[in-house]
């Protein structure tokens, strides 16, 4: 057998580091060996020199240099036996060797036992020497680690990174709001569980399907429930999990996975963030791309490479379809495209239902008006707001949750945690003047939704917010809207710039702006809203990065690019004059609600609009015809 070194250092160090600890006692303990021959018998030194005094000292031997000292005596009461008795001397006694001298005493000095040194030397090398052998276990250890240091000197082998549920436990039932998305994907599990039924008529089943949607929709979800509602197996990875540094490894690693799957067929693939491998080839910024498209070319081959029949069948999810190889979206490969949307109010409602089966809820809660508050809320959003819901209501241990959890979580979740209120100061002022410009803009202008509060307290980044109310799910807007919505997001600017001067404007307006030039810009380039008539001028993905164009083209001329500038400067300065302007018209009522702003902190949307009515004459609203 070869015994390596290290299991050689293994064993003889905790052996060295018992074995110093025993003769570091046994030196400790070094200067009694003296006293072993000896009755250990004390005598104090006054009495010694009385011996000495008397002559009853025959010889006196001197130990550890001088310390110490066995003093054999006589004994006259008892037949002058010899006594050996053991003195502490004092530290500086060096009458004593003289006074011994001049009685004619024998005496002898027996030196400090010096072979300690070399252990002494060893006992300072050991922990060092543990240091380091310790250093070197951690290090070969960790060596084998998958992911760790030493990873890189074996990406040859590929580690699966997969993960596999045998049961997902997820069902059809636990998917809410996507109902589409829902029933497009039933025939999948049919597929996985009656094969039988479309071979029989010589039906090619489908390989795979592309869940398409934003993050949150619920597409993970959804092909865990099609693995559930089958009775399948669960294979998912994602697609960045293919892509490594070294060429090569992704691809064996889509080796693995299928190899694995078909194993364990009939089963489902999910192939989470395919976009990360599945890019159009020969695009993207910077090299590096032969590990990708190595990647992706085994994936195509994999998906080649089994019949329809053998019960496998992939599931792909992404955001960015319009990036993918075509080569993947073929026929026999990702040919059924899904797409996994963000819920309407009724799709919220329902996601609210699944999520709170396992929450004490309030029953005067309408779940129903809680979808209504959260436009563009996700699944995964909407679970989290009931999530938070319920933590508040915990902490204010109360017993169920109820809708004043919920509008705070909806808060939380949409602007984040709450801060402390400013104190009254001129900071505190602009603030309110500010949001209460934004407010009063979105009462009086009638394409604008409703407020549903304004309020002082901070939350995130904002110092004070101004909430309101979507009227209906945000499918088309009309330019009537835009316009109001750009005026109202201008309010806070306006009002600072009105009521403190164009000296006080602050910064505080600075998210508002970018918006508002967004919004604008979309208008002129986008929805053809503008002079320069109903054009699309810019493609709609910006990234270039992420997209399949290297440069991105301008579709127009320079001369289009700077009426664009024109078109959008146009637009948002049409809007600061009207938002001035009602800022300047309503002044009276502007002070009276930030004053009451400043008092109560928070001004719901009912009582603000009922302020403002008392001092408008106009009863209808007015309707902005910037443009
Ligand atoms: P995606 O994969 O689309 O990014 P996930 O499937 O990971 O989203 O969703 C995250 C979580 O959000 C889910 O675990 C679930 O709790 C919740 N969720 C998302 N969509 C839905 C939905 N349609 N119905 C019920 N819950 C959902
Ligand atoms: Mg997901
Ligand atoms: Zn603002």
């Amino acid at each position: 057998m070869k015994l390596s070194w290290r299991v050689l250092l293994l064993w003889t160090l905790p052996a060295l580091v018992i074995g110093f600890f025993f003769w570091q006692g046994a030196f400790a303990t070094a200067p009694t060996d003296m006293s072993k021959n000896t009755a250990s018998t004390r005598m104090t030194y006054g009495r010694f020199l009385d011996y000495l005094d008397s002559g009853r000292v025959t010889s006196v031997d001197l130990y550890e240099g001088g310390r110490t000292a066995i003093v054999e005596a006589v004994d006259p009461e008892l037949d002058n036996r010899i006594q050996r008795l053991r003195v502490d001397l004092p530290y500086n006694a060096p009458e004593l060797i003289s006074k011994l001298r001049g009685a004619n005493i024998s005496f002898d000095s027996h030196p400090l036992r010096n072979d300690g040194a070399i252990w002494g030397l060893l006992g300072n090398l050991i922990f060092p020497i543990l240091l380091i052998g310790g250093l070197f276990f951690l290090f070969r250890r960790s060596s084998n680690i998958p992911g760790g240091p030493g990873q890189a000197m074996n990406f040859g082998k590929s580690r699966a990174r997969f993960q596999m549920e045998a049961k997902t436990g997820v069902k059809f039932d636990d998917v809410a709001g996507i109902e589409e998305a829902k029933e497009e994907l039933q025939e999948v599990v049919t597929f996985l569980k009656q094969p039988e039924r479309f071979t029989a008529v010589g039906a090619r089943i489908p390989k795979g399907a592309l869940l398409v949607g934003p993050p949150g929709t619920g597409k993970t979800l959804l092909a865990k429930a099609i693995a559930g509602e089958a009775g399948v197996p669960f294979f998912s990875i994602s697609g960045s999990e293919f892509v490594e540094m070294f060429v090569g490894v992704g691809a064996s690693r889509v080796r693995d996975l299928f190899k694995k799957a078909k194993d364990n067929a009939p089963c489902l693939i999910f192939i989470d963030e395919i976009d990360a491998v599945g890019r159009q080839r020969g695009a993207g910024t910077g090299g590096g791309n032969d590990e990708r498209e190595q990647t992706l070319n085994q994936l195509l081959t994999e998906m080649d490479g089994f019949e329809g029949n053998t019960g496998i069948i992939i599931i792909a999810a992404t955001n960015r379809p319009d990036v993918l190889d075509s080569a993947l979206l073929r026929p026999g490969r990702f040919d059924r495209q899904v797409i996994v949307d963000a819920p309407d109010v009724k799709g919220r409602q329902e996601i609210l239902q699944v999520h709170a089966r396992n929450k004490k809820l309030d029953p005067r809660v309408s779940l129903d008006a809680v979808a209504r508050r959260t436009p563009g809320f996700t699944g995964a959003d909407l679970a989290n707001l009931l999530n938070e819901a319920a933590i508040l209501t915990a902490r204010r241990r109360k017993e169920a949750i109820t809708l004043l959890e919920i509008d705070d979580a909806i808060d939380r979740v949409v602007a984040g945690m709450e801060g402390t209120p400013l104190v009254d100061s001129k900071s505190k002022r602009l603030i309110a003047y500010h949001e209460i410009g934004h407010a009063l803009i979105g009462t009086v202008l009638k394409d604008h939704d409703p407020v549903q509060k304004v309020t002082l307290i901070p939350r995130g980044q904002a110092q004070g917010l101004t909430w309101f109310t979507p009227s209906e799910d945000q499918g088309l807007i009309s330019r009537a809207q835009l316009l109001a919505r750009i005026t109202g997001a201008l309010g806070g600017r306006a009002a600072e710039d009105i009521i403190f001067g164009a000296a006080e404007i602050t910064t505080g307006a600075g998210g508002d702006l970018q918006q508002i030039s967004a919004m604008a810009r979309q208008m002129v380039t986008r929805f053809g809203m503008s002079d320069l008539g109903p054009l699309s001028l810019e493609s709609q993905s910006g990234e270039v990065f992420l997209g399949r164009d290297w440069m991105s083209r301008s579709e127009y001329s320079e001369a289009i690019a700077s009426r664009i500038d024109a078109q959008v400067r146009a637009i948002v300065e049409e809007c600061y004059k009207n938002a001035k302007n009602i800022m300047r018209e309503n002044r009276v009522v502007i002070d009276r609600l930030v004053d009451l702003l400043i008092e109560k902190e928070t001004i719901d949307g009912e009582e603000f609009r009922q302020i403002v009515a008392e001092y408008t004459d106009v009863p209808e609203k007015q309707s902005v015809t910037a443009m």
